[in-house]
C-alpha cells in the first residue's frame, strides 16, 4: 500500500506537479496531458488528486481498475490502461477505458479489436515500444513499430493514437534523454505514413523522475505516480 501521504498532501503534490507540467509544456511549446498513475492507491486517494485538478488517471492492473470503477474513483475524469494487458483480460478493459496505452502485438490488437466490435465501440490505443530493447519488458521492438502500425490499420475496432514507452530504469539521465529522442523520431517517422485508423497524435513518455525531460523531447502525455501519491511499498 501507499499510505505515506495524507489526502491534503496528495492534493498539494498534485497541484505542484500540474504546475511543473504546465511550465515544461510552455517551454516546449505544446500542450501536455498529465496522467496520474494511481496504482495501489484507492478511490478516496484518486479523488484527492481529482480535487486538485487531475483529469486523467492510469491503471496497470485490471482488478484494481475494476474495483475503482465500481467505487466511482474516476468520475469526471478519463482513465487509461497503462499496464501489461493479458489476452484473457481484454474483455474487462475494452470499452471501459478511454485509452489502452500498452498495446504491443498484432495478436493483442486483434483481440482488442474483436472485443471492441462485439461491444459496438472503437477502442483508442497506443502502441507500446520497448525502446531499450530489454528482454523482460513488454513493448514492440522499435524496429518493428512501423510494421505493427501498418498491421493495426487493417484491424477493425481500434484506432491507434500514438506511442507509449517506459525506458530502461537506473541509467544516466543523458541515456534516458537519448531514448526519448529515439521515440520522438519514431513517432514522427510513423506519423508521415498514411495508415488508416492510425494517427501519431499522442507521445506518452516520462514519469515522476523524468517527465520534464520527456516533455522537452516531445512528450505530450506524461504518466506520474509516486510524485503525486507518494512512494509505493511492494510487499
Ligand atoms: C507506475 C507507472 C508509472 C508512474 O511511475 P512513477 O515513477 O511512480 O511516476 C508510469 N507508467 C506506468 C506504465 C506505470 O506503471
Amino acid at each position: 500500500m501507499s499510505v505515506e501521504k495524507s489526502f491534503s498532501e496528495i492534493r498539494d503534490s498534485a497541484k505542484r506537479i500540474i504546475g511543473r507540467v504546465e511550465i515544461a509544456a510552455q517551454k516546449a511549446g505544446h500542450p501536455v496531458t498529465l496522467v496520474a498513475a494511481s496504482k495501489m492507491n484507492d478511490a478516496p486517494r484518486v479523488r484527492a488528486a481529482y480535487e486538485a485538478g487531475v483529469r486523467f488517471f492510469g491503471e496497470n492492473r485490471v482488478q484494481e481498475l475494476e474495483a475503482k470503477l465500481k467505487d466511482n474513483a474516476y468520475d469526471g475524469a478519463a482513465v487509461h490502461f497503462i499496464g501489461h494487458l493479458q489476452k484473457n483480460k481484454v474483455k474487462n478493459v475494452v470499452g471501459r477505458v478511454d485509452l489502452i496505452e500498452s498495446a504491443d502485438s498484432a495478436e493483442l490488437l486483434e483481440i482488442i479489436g474483436k472485443r471492441a466490435v462485439e461491444a459496438g465501440v472503437v477502442q483508442d490505443v497506443l502502441l507500446e515500444v520497448n525502446i531499450g530493447g530489454e528482454e523482460t519488458k513488454s513493448g514492440v521492438e522499435p524496429e518493428r513499430a512501423g510494421e505493427l502500425a501498418a498491421r493495426a490499420a487493417e484491424i477493425p475496432g481500434i484506432f491507434v493514437r500514438g506511442l507509449m514507452t517506459i525506458p530502461p530504469a537506473g541509467v544516466e539521465p543523458e541515456r534516458t534523454v537519448r531514448y526519448f529522442e529515439q521515440m520522438r523520431k519514431l513517432f514522427v517517422d510513423i506519423g508521415t505514413k498514411k495508415y488508416d485508423n492510425v494517427t501519431m497524435s499522442i507521445l506518452s513518455m516520462g514519469m515522476s523522475a523524468d517527465f520534464e525531460e520527456a516533455i522537452a523531447c516531445g512528450a505530450n502525455m506524461v504518466r506520474v505516480g509516486s510524485a503525486i501519491f507518494g512512494e509505493r511499498h511492494y510487499t
